[in-house]
């Protein structure tokens, strides 16, 4: 029986295509510059997100750092959202290696920043306070695509108020195709943009810290400080590159399949579905407790994987087909009509 796997994107594995191109790569010493896959992923984010520059880091927890590091100052303050994985799920890493206050602000349900909110917060010139630097989004957040007319609003107000703009771009490839624009359409609004490469993309490993020539020269200095230098990192690249080539546009499949299980579970009245019209591959759907305690292990049995909770995030991926979902919401049918 297969194993549908719905509780990350994180946990698809490289196709035997990828671990064939992998296999193959060419290598050199990438912390002399002389990599020819790091390199030329590194041309391939940069056009593909319309910018100069791009930097490939082992992590987007690495390339969010390397931007913090690389627009603030210690001592520096930056605004960012209350679930935002840069602030949350990072460890803390801005305040803690970079000396970067953190300033949280509850996203919207449609998962922006208020910027009238974001002005409240915005610190006067005063010696009281940490100087205000940066604003950070995330695109998608939650699973939801940011609208584009938002993300032109942002920058600009971004500019008028002084301050850098950085996305977590994790997933952009798949707010771009919700959004039916390019991805550089929607980094054309930064002045950084982290990508992903081992979410839905299907690599094994590795990001990219898109930007200008000045800012990657700055994140390539913090990188070798973090011990981010990699050497022959050409084997990892390789996949990247075959993720960027094969693996952005068929995203789209995802937001069927998650469109799909989002109806499914719909139908079923013991859950309370919440698939807004911006989702992309994310379906959260809430439970009672003495159900959510049950449903793991239960669907566990029937092959199926999902995380604990009473609000549960499922995901779609590259390695869940099209007829895995009638199979996950017959599996919840079974457990509440049991
Ligand atoms: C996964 C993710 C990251 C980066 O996580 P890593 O596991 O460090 O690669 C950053 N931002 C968002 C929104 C993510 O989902």
């Amino acid at each position: 029986m297969k194993i549908i796997d719905l509780r990350s994107d994180t946990v698809t594995s490289p196709s035997s295509e990828m671990r064939s191109a992998m296999a193959q790569a060419e290598v050199g010493d990438d912390v002399f510059g002389e990599d020819p896959n790091v390199n030329r992923l590194e041309e391939m984010a940069a056009e593909m997100l319309g910018v100069e520059s791009a930097i490939f880091a082992s992590s987007g927890t690495q390339t969010n750092l390397l931007a913090l590091l690389s627009h603030c100052q210690r001592g520096d303050e930056y605004i960012v959202g209350q679930q935002a994985h840069t602030y949350k799920y990072e460890g803390g890493g801005g305040a803690v290696l970079a000396s970067i206050q953190p300033q949280p602000i509850e996203f919207e349900p449609d998962s922006t920043l208020d910027l009238a909110r974001v002005k409240m917060y915005i610190k006067p010139d005063d010696f009281h306070f940490a100087r205000t630097r940066l604003l950070c989004l995330e695109n998608t957040q939650a699973g939801k695509a940011l609208p584009m007319h938002y993300l032109a609003r942002a920058a600009s107000f971004a500019k008028d108020e002084g301050l850098r703009i950085h996305l977590d771009g994790a997933r952009i490839f798949n707010a771009a195709l919700k959004r039916n624009v390019s991805a550089a359409a929607i980094a054309s609004s930064f002045d950084s943009v982290s990508v992903c490469l081992s979410k839905g993309l299907g690599a094994p490993v590795g990001s990219l810290l898109c930007g200008n020539g000045e800012l990657i020269r700055e994140a390539r200095k913090w990188r070798k400080m973090l011990g981010g230098g990699m050497r022959q990192a050409g084997i990892l690249a390789a996949a990247g590159i075959y993720a960027l080539q094969h693996n952005s546009q068929r995203l789209a499949k995802d937001h069927e399949n998650a469109a799909l299980l989002a109806q499914g579970l719909g139908e079923i009245d013991e859950i309370g579905v919440d698939f807004h019209e911006a989702q992309t591959n994310m379906v959260y759907g809430a439970f009672s407790p003495e159900s959510a305690a049950l449903l793991p292990e239960f669907l566990q049995q029937r092959g199926i994987l999902v995380s604990g909770g009473e609000t549960v995030r499922l995901v779609t991926h590259l390695d869940v087909a099209g007829e895995d979902i009638p199979r996950v919401v017959e599996a919840y049918k079974e457990f509440f009509s049991g």
